[in-house]
């Protein structure tokens, strides 16, 4: 048989009501007869014993599966309770009760759990808060010493404690932790710190850049976070200037030079091509002794080269290009070189004038695989936790190395300061990086971050303020407040925003990349082209003049040709002086009388 905790109400209430009917059934019949009479549902009769069944009724009492059965004059149920139950983790708890007796006075709950669900838990409490000097979190104000309890702090962290006191209605009483410290376990199982005062009951809250991590969980609760973080390195930018014997390459990124050289290779070997190709650019050199029909091009190979270097070095030469060809292609060469040594020269300047730095280390990684650089991070944190307890090679690498020597710093202050006489990077957390870097312009974060993490309010384990602050922090986040009140404390109180200019000044100098520069070379591309189209046309011209019909023009041609990119000699002997002497024979050069072919080749002996 069930147990009566084991009934449903529904089923309890059944059951009591039966009761109650038969008793008043029973009662009703010994007094006179009843009949059952059929009822029709369609008219509104009414059954003729109804209302003294319920005369009947009022007056019994019994204690029934429901407690005490009883009505008033109205017919209600009176004097019954109602058990205020609620489910814990040892399942449903009795925590008060309701009296059906006195309807207008509230819930009677326990004492223990009053407090625990009163919405009411923060309003008009006085909560001591623990924290720790660290700027911008808490910092005490300059006029500190005139002044008494909470008006001597300033900083994000109060406004966030102020914002939330105003939200759930609570006072607060900053108290600065005894041990500056933000709470690790030591051997024996205790927590110094901010988490200890809060076990030890010193605070009823910690509020500071007091990081979340599993390990403190366990021990104490944490609201949601208000703000993200993670590790990071703190060093010093190197003071001395970069000087290598070959800065004077560093306007141009490689590519672009690799690229200028072969420009220099390409208009060079076609300046010869087109020079030989070109009639107009051979010329007797003695134009008094016309017997001599020898014709001489300035445009050897060597010559090439030297007329394109001389003008790229801004210096010329006595070479001359006659043709239209090769003018077009000195032309398009002059205005690349004009281009490049412009461009060369402004960002030379730029790159003498603005310090480039070199850091000696990039990231976590080169600082743990090197030993000259010293390194450390705050004695009593997170951070040394993170890695005395990590099992990533590296880390583990980078706690050996701290572990035996003194670089653990009571206070972030002191390893900045410690970071500024150099030699020395502090593993801290970005946030307050970004802090130290905003107003300290000789110091930058180097590499990423090693870990994700953030900071919260710290709360007695099970406390019901955890639930209130967590709703509140979500409140200020979805307002954009906190990130009003980072921008305030971070980048505008206390000399913020001291090393913009700094930073923009440091990034505006970078070597020039093809994509800066392209346009010029496909502007020399395309007036090498259009060069060589009109050495062809000036080719094809001449040699139409000199010939008399297609077949002897193509011959010409031909035999042009071939001496031109055959032969590497700057004189050849001159065709129309062949035709007129040797009218019959044609113009091949084959047909040169011995004295001419002697004489052409005593000038090359002489120009080659
Ligand atoms: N915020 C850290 C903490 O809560 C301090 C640190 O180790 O950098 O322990």
């Amino acid at each position: 048989m069930k147990s009566p905790e084991n009934i449903l109400t529904e089923s309890a209430l059944l059951y009591d009501s039966v009761k109650l009917l038969a008793t008043a059934l029973q009662d009703l019949d010994q007094s006179q007869s009843i009949t059952m009479p059929s009822i029709s549902c369609q008219t509104e009769s009414q059954w003729q014993f109804g209302s003294s069944l319920m005369n009947y009724m009022r007056p019994i009492t019994f204690r029934g599966l429901t407690g005490l059965v009883d009505f008033d004059q109205f017919g209600h149920r009176s004097s019954f309770t109602l058990d205020v139950m609620t489910i814990t983790d040892n399942g449903l708890q009795k925590i008060g009760y309701w009296s059906g007796s006195q309807p207008s006075q509230p819930l009677n709950i326990s004492e223990e759990w009053r407090d625990n669900y009163s919405i009411m838990s923060l309003a008009n409490q006085t909560l001591t808060v623990t924290t720790i000097i660290n700027a911008p979190y808490c910092m005490l104000k300059d006029s500190s010493a005139t002044k008494v309890g909470n008006d001597r702090f300033e900083g994000y962290i109060v406004d966030v404690i102020d914002e939330l006191s105003k939200m759930l209605g609570f006072k607060y009483k900053f108290k600065l932790v005894d041990d500056n410290a933000y709470g690790v376990k030591n051997e024996s199982g205790y927590w110094n710190g901010l988490i200890g005062e809060i076990i030890n009951g010193k605070a009823d809250i910690a509020i500071v850049d007091l990081t979340i991590t599993s390990k403190r969980a366990e021990a104490v609760d944490f609201t949601l976070p208000f703000m993200n973080t993670g590790i990071s390195i703190l060093f010093k930018k190197p003071t001395t200037k970069v000087t290598t014997l070959f800065s004077f390459l560093s306007p141009f990124s490689n590519v672009v030079w690799v690229y200028v050289l072969a420009a220099y290779v390409g208009v060079s070997s076609i300046l010869f091509i087109v020079g030989r190709l070109s009639p107009y650019e051979w010329d007797n050199p003695h134009p008094c002794r016309q017997e001599d029909f020898v014709l001489e091009n300035n445009f050897s190979l060597t010559n090439s080269f030297f007329f394109t270097i001389g003008s790229l070095m801004q210096q010329g030469s006595d070479l001359t290009p006659k043709a239209m060809s090769t003018r077009a292609i000195a032309g398009i060469w002059y205005f690349f070189t004009l281009i490049m040594i412009s461009s060369y020269t402004a960002n030379l300047a730029a790159f003498l004038t603005v310090e480039k730095v070199i850091y000696p280390i990039e990231s976590a990684d080169e600082l743990s695989l090197q030993s000259t650089i010293e390194y450390g991070c705050l004695a009593s944190g997170s951070t040394k936790s993170f890695f005395q307890d990590s099992n990533i090679t590296t880390f583990k690498r980078m706690w050996n190395f701290m572990k035996n020597r003194d670089v653990f710093m009571s206070k972030n202050d002191e390893g900045k300061k410690r970071v500024q006489k150099g030699n020395y990077a502090y593993l801290m957390e970005s946030a307050s990086i970004e802090y130290i870097v905003e107003r300290n312009c000789n110091l930058t974060q180097i590499g990423g971050l090693l870990d994700t993490k953030g900071y919260g309010i710290a709360t007695k384990k099970n406390s019901r303020h955890r639930n209130l602050l967590s709703q509140s922090i979500l409140k200020l986040q979805e307002t954009g407040r906190l990130h009003m009140l980072k921008e305030k404390w971070w980048k505008q109180k206390k000399g913020g925003g001291q090393c913009a200019e700094d930073s923009k000044k440091s990034s505006s100098v970078t070597a020039l990349k093809i994509d800066n520069v392209g346009g010029v070379f496909v502007v020399l591309l395309g007036g090498l082209s259009l060069a060589f189209f009109v050495a062809i046309c000036e080719f094809m011209w001449k040699s139409r003049k000199s010939t008399t019909g297609c077949e002897t023009m193509c011959e010409e041609m031909i035999n042009d040709l071939k001496f031109s990119f055959a032969c590497q000699s700057k004189s050849k002997p001159g065709r129309k002086k062949t035709y007129q002497t040797n009218v019959n024979n044609s113009s091949n050069y084959n047909s040169l009388s011995q004295p001419q072919i002697i004489r052409a080749q005593h000038f090359n002996k002489i120009d080659y």
